[in-house]
């Protein structure tokens, strides 16, 4: 398996909004290596601003679509990452943690995850996860559905083996 990973030619590319705070970026840079062992390189950019064209003020709150099209945009051809502080809302839902696109890329929101590291890594593995293939799980697993912070708690700061099996089919078939 280490092998083939080796030819892997997955970039990711993390946009990160200089409000985040409880992100210590070289520890994401080596949460991401470690959990996805796949990734041929990651850069960071910690100075995002995030687009005031995006923000709805009716709502109060920044529209997701409106950010991932705007990050995709600066992706290049790599997968991105984008953690912001504000809050998000997708289409009638009331707030989303963040989104995933599969070979896109993720957008997610500290927002509502209680300015707490596992909290922020769960997401991550869910949402990066979705855009790396997988899709909902019900074993107890990162890509379990959460509506809530609830939710969020229950969430296994992991993937269960068979998602661990699919990530690996989907990173082979990247190369
Ligand atoms: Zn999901
Ligand atoms: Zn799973």
């Amino acid at each position: 398996m280490e092998l083939i990973w080796r030819y892997s030619r997955i970039k990711l590319y993390i946009l990160v909004e200089s409000r985040v705070s409880e992100l210590n970026l070289p520890d994401l840079e080596v949460f991401m290596s470690k959990n996805f062992t796949f990734l041929k390189d990651v850069i960071l950019d910690q100075n995002f601003d995030v687009p005031k064209e995006c923000w709805i003020a009716s709502r109060n709150q920044y529209n997701v679509e409106c950010l991932f099209d705007y990050v995709v945009k600066k992706r290049f051809n790599r997968i991105v990452l984008t953690i912001i502080s504000e809050d998000i809302y997708l289409r009638d839902l009331n707030y989303v943690f963040g989104i995933g696109v599969p070979n896109a890329g993720s957008v997610i929101s500290t927002f509502r995850l209680e300015n707490n590291i596992e909290n922020l890594h769960k997401v991550i593995l869910h949402e990066i996860g979705h855009v790396f293939g997988l899709t909902h799980c019900q074993s107890p697993c990162s890509m379990a559905p959460s509506n809530n912070i609830y939710d969020v708690h229950q969430m296994q700061a992991s993937y269960c083996l068979t998602c661990k099996l699919k990530l690996n089919k989907w990173s082979i078939s990247q190369v």
